[in-house]
């Protein structure tokens, strides 16, 4: 069994989260607590309600660095927490463009203060790739996860090349394989692709040395998330 992360970003509405629940919620056939839906945060309540008796976990799609205080428009870890989330995503490229590696690190400091699994995302540019510094960039964007990992804390990890997110491009398997082998020689970690997965896609992805995916676009249709959340709980 895979784990199944969608990512809705800044999309849906509460119709099409209400419809996108009771699907889910009246077909639970391949539903485990593998699947994790990290929604806009004013949907979670709403979403709460309709999967309450589905094991479908809730994310946060970022968090404060901060703990409470004087920062008007954000949320913090302890808030996603009370509403009963389990995870946050930490660093994911579109907030990478707004947010240092320190800040990353206070994010996940306040998850695992607040009792929410943070989902660190890493990922290089298509430049970055073209010049060979993968491997580089992904060790500056870990470090702090590994610091963290070292002292008990348990963090997943999602690889998402940058070039590969809403592009419709994938890295080939051999080239996961490489990233995920140089992981899995760092950390004992959960270790997740994201980047353009979708039904035709995902089972070929899974043959790669993975634990899961995170996937953006493709999960805002549920019938598209339920062919690939039937997929990862099929396979290995
Ligand atoms: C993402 O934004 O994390 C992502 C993987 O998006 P997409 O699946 O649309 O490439």
């Amino acid at each position: 069994m895979k784990n199944f992360i969608a990512n809705w970003k800044m999309n849906g509405s509460i119709e099409v989260l209400e419809t996108y629940c009771q699907h889910l919620a009246s077909n639970q056939e391949h539903l485990t607590d593998s699947m994790i839906l990290a929604l806009p945060a004013l949907y979670i309540p709403m979403a709460r309600h309709y999967l309450k008796n589905t094991p479908v976990a809730i994310a946060a799609q970022c968090v404060s660095a901060h703990n409470d205080g004087a920062y008007t428009g954000q949320l913090s870890a302890r808030m996603f927490a009370e509403l009963g989330c389990s995870y946050a995503i930490i660093g994911h490229s579109e907030r990478r463009e707004i947010e240092s590696i320190e800040s990353t690190k206070n994010q996940m400091l306040q998850c695992i203060h607040s009792g929410l699994k943070p989902i660190l995302c890493i990922g290089e540019t298509l430049q970055e790739k073209n010049e060979m510094k993968t491997i580089e960039i992904l060790t500056s964007q870990l470090q702090p996860m590994l610091t963290l990992e070292q002292q008990g804390h348990d963090i997943w990890v999602a690889y998402e090349p940058r070039w590969a997110i809403g592009s419709g491009l994938t890295p080939d398997n051999n080239e996961i394989n490489i990233v995920a082998d140089w992981f899995k020689g760092l950390s004992a970690a959960k270790f997740i692709y994201g980047g353009s997965v979708n039904p035709d896609n995902i089972e070929n992805l899974a043959k790669c040395t993975l634990d899961g995916f995170l996937v953006g676009g493709a999960s805002l249709d549920y019938n598209l998330t339920n062919q690939m959340v039937s997929i990862c709980t099929h396979c290995s």
